[in-house]
């Protein structure tokens, strides 16, 4: 099918239909793994990579956990590995952002920086972004000795003292995963008590290797090629200490990545997409996989697999609605 569009010389420029089968709005596990499906399943697919085409993972080194890979493989190698898998089957990739979507109408609308496309069905996958402490240095040890995921960096850490920041499951659950790997762990929090659930806090406090600071904001890092030390400040006095330590991990929550959706489908009040019936969102024909509505594991394992859990709830609801072209 063609369409026209008219450029700044009024020259009538024939150009391939932007209706798809399915828009993919993001580019991580979850996104590309949606991609290898939709159009294995020989549905035309657009995926919209978003910012950082490959997302989180294109920020990290080496992945030890990914199955598959028995001697790790680093992040941006998976992600481009995934990319092209998705366009062997015929995905389309544009790199570029959604700043735009209307799902109120049909076929629904995506609009990006430099083009307007229609979809019968969509998937999103544009993940959560970690909250960061926001002092300059943090930039400056990025990848170098500062992680927001232990399950991820953990075992790089072995032997070092550690330092968690954060009050809540997160960062409770964090901490115990480290103990198996640094000589210490100390977590550093704002405020005197824990937002964490009793059962994580009860094992935190029972496990020798934890060591709370309390009423601590980080306010510094210091070191050369890696992190060496970490300068706490006490939010009641202002007083500062330097506490030796090889990693920082920052575990005070995600930020999903939905602000374009607002008003338009269910979210909860942390704004994670809210599903229902497997991948389905509150808008039929609107689905979404991955860190923007698993608040819970985070890991590029299961947002892959919610990719593939969508790409297969797209293949039938369209067949379904005979949408399917
Ligand atoms: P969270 O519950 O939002 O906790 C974030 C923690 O970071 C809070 O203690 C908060 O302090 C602190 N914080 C926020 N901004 C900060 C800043 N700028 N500087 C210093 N500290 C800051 O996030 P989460 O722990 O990632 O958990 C997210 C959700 O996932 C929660 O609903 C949690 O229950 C769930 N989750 C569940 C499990 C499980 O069930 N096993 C595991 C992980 C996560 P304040 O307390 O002072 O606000």
């Amino acid at each position: 099918m063609l369409s026209y569009s008219v450029d700044d010389t009024e020259s009538i420029i024939p150009k391939p239909s932007q209706l798809y089968d399915v828009v993919i709005i993001g580019s991580g596990p979850a996104g590309y793994t949606a991609g290898i499906y939709t159009s294995r399943a020989k549905l035309r697919t657009r995926i919209i990579s978003g910012s950082l085409p490959g997302g989180q993972l294109m920020t990290t080194s080496e992945v030890e956990n990914y199955p598959g890979f028995p001697n790790g493989i680093f992040g941006p190698e998976l992600m481009m590995n995934m990319r092209q898998q998705a366009e062997r089957f015929g995905s389309l990739i544009a790199d570029d952002e959604v700043i735009h979507v209307d799902f109120n109408r049909r076929p629904f609308e995506i609009a990006s920086h430099s083009e307007t496309y229609e979809a019968h069905s969509v998937i999103i996958c544009t993940g959560a972004t970690p909250r960061k402490l926001g002092i300059i240095a943090e930039e400056s040890f990025a990848g170098r000795g500062i992680s927001y995921c232990a399950t991820c960096d953990g075992p790089f850490f072995r032997g070092e003292d550690i330092v968690v920041v954060g009050g809540g499951d997160t960062a409770l659950e964090e901490a115990a995963f480290l103990t198996k790997f640094g000589r210490s762990v100390r977590i550093v929090h704002r405020r005197d008590s824990l937002r964490a659930s009793k059962i994580l806090q009860e094992k935190a406090f029972e496990n020798p290797k934890i060591e709370f600071l309390w009423n601590s904001v980080v306010s510094d890092i210091e070191g050369d090629k890696k992190v060496r030390a970490i300068v706490v400040k006490n939010v009641d006095d202002s007083g500062k200490q330097k506490i030796s330590a090889g990693g920082l991990f920052v575990a005070i929550g995600h930020e999903p990545n939905t602000a374009i959706f607002k008003g338009q489908i269910e979210m909860d009040d942390k704004g994670y997409i809210v599903l229902k019936n497997h991948t389905n969102t509150s808008v039929d024909g609107v689905f979404a996989a991955g860190d923007v509505h698993d608040f819970r594991y985070r890991q590029a394992i299961t947002a892959g697999g919610f990719g593939c859990m969508a790409a297969l709830d797209v293949e039938k609801w369209l067949t379904e609605s005979k949408h399917k072209r």
